[in-house]
């Protein structure tokens, strides 16, 4: 970082250490603290992480010595069918193989479900009749249930959906020419509570499961009847306080099993969840990663975005010198510009020092005006300003139009009009 920057930072905030090796061990050392206690971050930031499906705390534990017959299993046995997609491949494998079937089964029942998007057993016609009956007595089969649709003029679609226990999400699709790109959810509101953000004005409901996040996926994928070309985990919720299962479900999309999407086309955007945006650096597949910055002046983004508060800028420029040394990708910072707050000369300023010298991408956004909300978006000459500023100090940046503009583009916007301020 510039020192000009620096210095201004230190002065909002004099403990910061300007020693770039102690910095980073402070990251480091965050980092091996949630590695011990996974879920403390989650909890501190008001959220249980939802896990990977297959190792939900929401299931009983398990005390049984076969390895593939966990939790999910036992709970089953105690008389509740479990809903087969919560299942990983070994698990599904072993309850076929108990039922007598052969190994073959399981790849025709994976395709039903993470490809075909079966919504019944029923569905699933290269079974037998009796396969399907004995599926349909020991498992549940649950597909989300649609509450609402929007079509934009541009050709998006915006869908609310409701989960079984009724909490609900959304999830939006962009077509092209011959491409699909989608947005999907990964929690139930956000806890993260940023100011300008519909979801996270509603607070947070629940987190949602690895394969409730993929099915989204299934979901846009089949009303298109068009193949997922990219994925972004923009919609509502932060994906890095419900780690498992965003990865699971990325991972999922990526998967010649899945809907086969190349990794570089799969994003997540994180509010800036430091010691998981390192532990996202080490995931094997090449996905992207977007970190909404929304202001590189210290006071300007703790207003912004309360729930980061306590990531502060200078341990996030590093953790994100720490992810391009480990990835070698370039990062995108996501800034919306409002009128007044942070398109200031010295917001501008602080931008250009907070990225200039590092490999970065800034997408400039366009606010969307959400309901009872003060905030007025950037004139389009203001943008464009900051667009050639951060050029002239060697920083790439654009303007992204948002799409959907006539359809409650704004995230958590749709829903809010359909249930209201409720939690659900
Ligand atoms: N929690 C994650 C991902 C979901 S929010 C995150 O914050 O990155 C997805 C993106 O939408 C973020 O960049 C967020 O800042 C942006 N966003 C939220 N409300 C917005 C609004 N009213 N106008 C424009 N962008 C908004
Ligand atoms: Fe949560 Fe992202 Fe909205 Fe902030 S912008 S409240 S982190 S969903």
């Amino acid at each position: 970082m510039r020192e000009a920057h620096r210095r201004h930072m230190n002065n909002q905030d004099s403990k910061i250490k300007v020693d770039r090796t102690a910095i980073a061990d402070e990251v480091r050392s965050l980092y091996k603290e949630t590695q011990k206690n996974p879920q403390q971050l989650a909890l501190d930031a008001g959220n249980e992480d939802s896990s990977n499906i297959h190792t939900s705390t929401r299931q009983p534990s398990c005390s049984c010595i076969n390895a593939a017959h966990t939790a999910a299993l036992c709970k089953q046995e105690a008389s509740q069918k479990v809903e087969i997609r919560s299942l990983n491949h070994d698990q599904l494998t072993y309850a076929l193989t108990s039922m007598g079937e052969p190994a073959f089964r399981v790849k025709q029942i994976e395709a039903w479900l993470w490809q075909k998007n079966a919504r019944s057993f029923d569905d699933m016609t290269n079974l037998s009749k009796k396969l399907r009956l004995q599926l349909k007595e020991k498992f549940a089969l649950y597909s989300p249930a649609l509450v609402s649709k929007q079509v934009s003029q541009d050709g998006s679609r915006k869908y609310l959906l409701r989960f079984q226990d009724g909490v609900m999400a959304e999830c939006v699709g962009m077509p092209t020419k011959n491409k699909l790109a989608i947005c999907v959810s990964t929690q139930a509101g956000c806890a993260i509570g940023c100011v300008f953000c519909a979801t996270g004005k509603a607070g947070l409901t629940r987190s949602l499961t690895g394969y409730e996040i993929y099915e989204q996926a299934l979901f846009i994928q089949d009303d298109f009847q068009m193949r997922v070309a990219s994925a972004v985990l923009m919609g509502q919720g932060e994906p890095l306080t419900n780690y498992n299962a965003s990865i699971f479900a990325l991972k999922m999309m990526n998967s010649a099993s899945g809907l086969g999407v190349g990794a570089r086309h799969l994003t997540i955007s994180t509010c800036g969840i430091l010691p998981n945006i390192i532990k996202f650096s080490h995931e094997k597949e090449q996905f992207t990663l977007a970190v909404s910055l929304h202001s590189a002046v210290q006071s300007t983004r703790d207003y912004l975005m309360p729930g980061v508060k306590r990531f502060n800028l200078q341990h996030l420029h590093d953790t994100m010198n720490l992810y391009v040394e480990a990835t070698g990708r370039r990062p995108t910072y996501e800034y919306a510009l409002i009128k007044g707050v942070n398109d200031t000369d010295e917001e501008l300023a602080a931008l250009c020092d907070f990225c200039a010298g590092t490999l970065a991408h800034v997408n400039l956004i366009q606010l969307n005006k959400i309901d009872d909300s003060p905030f007025l978006p950037t004139s389009e000459k203001r943008a464009e300003h900051f667009v050639k500023t951060l050029k002239r100090f060697g920083v790439e940046a654009t303007i992204r139009h948002s799409r959907g503009a006539d359809i409650d583009a704004a995230c958590g916007q749709l829903k809010q009009k359909v249930v209201g301020k409720k939690r659900i």
